[in-house]
């Protein structure tokens, strides 16, 4: 069976799981992260509490350069409360890797803080689709130098009606990035999302869940 050890990861990611008390990849995310290491777009589906944020956010992590202080992996999500999560998430298995910054910004957060805090802009954000509209839209927000993009619940994120924030968001990166995208089912929507937003995708999914 595989383990973590196994995945290639970097030594401060297989400390950040063994604190974590991870051992075991669950389905999607033994099927995900090979296939995002050597750099495809993934679109995986999964249902909830099959382990979908380490499933992108090792192999993330594992390739951001920590000496550039730019957004490099922005993760989109529908709310608030997942952006806490998922940023929440992300700094725990980061926590060994040095001069990491990881933010979430979300409608409720002052607007004022997160444009002050941009000022050391974090290599990773998380954020839901009004807020990081909201920072484009008054030109706060640099997003040229990302080349990982998330879409995180991506039938959520339909269903609350943020289609045209995350257009705006995804047409806000280069083209050149790598595009990741999770969702618990595949709606009509979220294959034309997929078509739009993501390039020669491979597809993962995973019934099962096991944790
Ligand atoms: P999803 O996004 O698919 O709903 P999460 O990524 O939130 O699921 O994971 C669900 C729970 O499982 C979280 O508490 C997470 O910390 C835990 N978890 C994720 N991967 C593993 C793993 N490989 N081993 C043990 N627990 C895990
Ligand atoms: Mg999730």
């Amino acid at each position: 069976m595989t383990t973590f050890n196994d995945l290639q990861l970097k030594p401060e990611l297989l400390a950040g799981l063994q604190e974590l008390g991870f051992t075991i990849p669950t389905p999607i995310q033994s099927s995900a992260i090979p296939l995002l290491l050597q750099g495809h777009d993934v679109a995986g589906q999964a249902e909830t509490g099959s382990g979908k944020t380490a499933a992108f956010g090792l192999p993330l992590l594992h390739s951001l350069n920590t000496e550039l202080q730019q957004v490099q992996a922005l993760v989109l999500v529908p709310t608030r409360e997942l952006a806490v999560q998922v940023r929440q998430e992300l700094k725990q298995l980061g926590k060994h890797i040095g001069n990491l910054k990881i933010s979430a910004f979300y409608g409720g957060h002052a607007f004022s803080q997160e444009r002050a805090s941009l000022a050391h802009p974090p290599q990773v954000l998380v954020g839901t689709p009004g807020r990081l509209t909201d920072h484009l839209n008054r030109r706060t927000l640099d997003l040229t130098h990302a080349k990982q993009l998330v879409l995180d619940e991506a039938d959520k994120l339909l269903e609350m009606g943020f289609e045209e924030e995350v257009d705006q968001v995804v047409a806000a990166l280069p083209p050149s990035r790598q595009t990741i995208l999770f969702s618990a089912t595949m709606s009509e929507g979220v294959k034309e999302l997929i078509a739009d937003s993501l390039q020669h995708p491979k597809f993962v999914k995973a019934t099962a869940t096991t944790i």
